[in-house]
């Protein structure tokens, strides 16, 4: 290839850059390389096939535009999937997959020229529709399974994977857990594998964004192109729906909810616990929640641990091809840093960071010293209201349904008013939603009960060491 091909290139990646912005650009531009210029034809070659399909699909234009402003003969771009090993001087002629071309002999840009309405899936539009920015690791390629979250994977597979005139099979699809297990991951790579599809689109939207991007401009009538392309959405997606707050945001988002479902258009949601926990969305809303499938992912297990840091150094390879981490450290890392999966990036991070600030290999000791205060004993287990109830009825020898009765006999009370204090104590439920799990109490009543026993627990020893025995039981 000629030097002034290559600066030619150069120009035309930097006029793209200008255009897409440098986000857009790095997300999808940044390994794409020039092959070749033959006769009137652009050969452009990309590492994957999923980052071929989405330039093809959303930038196919601007590229040859880009192109075309640089050099007036260029009529057709032809993108491939560069092998991994081969380099293209040894690589047999690449065939040509597809052919991005506009060739009306004019020879000039014409942005309408596809007549391609504008796509949720580019992610500017995306954030322009009120869609929360995508990133662009979080897909199904990236993402690791294993038995905390099989069913989740294969219920976002099949969503992203299903066609208009196919059934929805649940809905809305429902995907709670702890912090850092994956559900943004996940509701992520629905998106990204959705939109690169083609069949529907997908917007994915964080709660926040919905309360303050979506609801606005659903409520301003104005908003006609984004009416006019909220119809077009096949999948919405909503993540972290337990920050969703406010009563005419709910209300909204219960008719949205509605609209869409009867509409027979995918609903996604995550959350960090399961409907019945939403505190404040109302019973009718809680139901609909729960009237789809509602699926928990658990926490990640050290085989899974290691996995995905299996994963993450291929991907940082990308990027920094000398970056290399014996597995004796990645099993050391599996195996201490048992949080979640953002402190396994952020231990992955800590090395990659030294190594390429000392350039000192990575060892075991250095990892030890990097990730010393990332180890944290075991996260207490979440405990849910349910089990508080069955364990004190148990331990009291009462029934639960005597727990959330109105019965005042004292051999009732005292269980229900210890109950509720475990519950205020050992969740982060608040007291009108205590209330309400034990039989549609007060507030009041559940900040008694729990003043109560902590006056009692003072002076009496023995209800004190009941008290801690249950905790005990209730955080194996
Ligand atoms: P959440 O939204 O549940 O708090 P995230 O989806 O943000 O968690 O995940 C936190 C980090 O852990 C991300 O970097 C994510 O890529 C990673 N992660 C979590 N689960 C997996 C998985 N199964 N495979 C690969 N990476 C994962
Ligand atoms: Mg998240």
């Amino acid at each position: 290839m000629s030097d002034e091909d290559q600066g030619g290139w150069t120009r035309v990646r930097s006029r793209l850059r200008a255009e897409v912005g440098d986000d857009v650009y790095s997300s999808w531009f940044a390994r794409m390389d020039l092959e070749a210029i033959e006769e009137g034809t652009v050969r452009l070659s990309v590492p994957t096939r999923f980052l071929k399909s989405w330039i093809q699909n959303h930038y196919a234009e601007r590229v040859l535009a880009c192109w075309q402003a640089e050099d007036n003969k260029i009529g057709r771009i032809e993108l491939t999937v560069r092998s991994a090993v081969l380099k293209s001087t040894v690589a047999p002629k690449p065939r040509p997959e597809i052919a991005a071309g506009v060739n009306d002999g004019s020879n000039r840009y014409n942005g309408n020229s596809s007549g391609r309405a504008m796509s949720v899936g580019d992610p500017g539009v995306h954030e322009a529709l009120g869609g929360s920015p995508l990133d662009a690791r979080l897909s199904f390629d990236s993402f690791v399974i294993g038995r905390s979250n099989t069913l989740a994977h294969a219920a976002a597979k099949q969503v992203a994977a299903a066609r208009r005139t196919d059934p929805v099979m649940f809905n809305p699809l429902y995907i709670h857990a702890g912090v850092g297990l994956g559900k943004t991951h996940l509701l992520q790579a629905i998106t990204w594998a959705g939109n690169a599809a083609g069949e529907r689109k997908v917007l994915y939207l964080t709660a926040e964004k919905f309360m303050y991007g979506f609801v606005s401009a659903l409520r301003t009538q104005t908003a006609l192109a984004f009416k006019e392309a909220l119809r077009g959405i096949g999948v919405l997606v909503i993540d972290d729906l337990q920050f969703l707050q406010g009563k005419s945001t709910q209300a909204e988002f219960c008719h949205t909810l509605n609209a869409l479902i009867d509409a027979g258009r995918q609903v996604v949601i995550a959350s960090d616990r399961p409907p019945s926990d939403l505190e404040s969305l109302d019973d009718r809303v809680r139901s609909r929640l729960a009237g789809g499938l509602v699926v928990e992912m658990g926490s990640l297990g050290e085989e899974l641990r290691l996995e995905i840091l299996k994963v993450r150094v291929l991907a940082a390879r990308a990027y920094h091809p000398t970056f290399d981490v014996p597995l004796p450290v990645l099993a050391y890392i599996a195996k201490t840093v048992t949080h979640n999966g953002r402190d396994l990036e952020g231990a992955l991070n800590r090395l990659l960071a030294h190594n390429k600030l000392t350039g000192h290999p990575v060892t075991l000791e250095m990892a030890e010293r990097e990730v010393r205060d990332l180890i944290r004993p075991q996260e207490p287990k979440r405990v849910k209201i349910e089990d508080i109830q069955r364990v004190v009825a148990r331990q009291y020898n009462v029934s639960r349904s005597d727990l959330l009765s109105s019965r005042r006999t004292a051999n009732v009370v005292r269980p229900r008013q210890v109950a509720m204090y475990l519950a205020k104590t050992l969740t982060l439920r608040s007291l009108p939603e205590i209330g309400r799990r034990f039989g549609g109490r007060d507030h009041t009543t559940v900040l008694h009960a729990v003043r109560k026993i902590e006056g009692l627990v003072g002076n009496d020893m023995s209800l004190a060491e009941e008290i801690e025995l249950l905790k005990r039981q209730l955080q194996e």
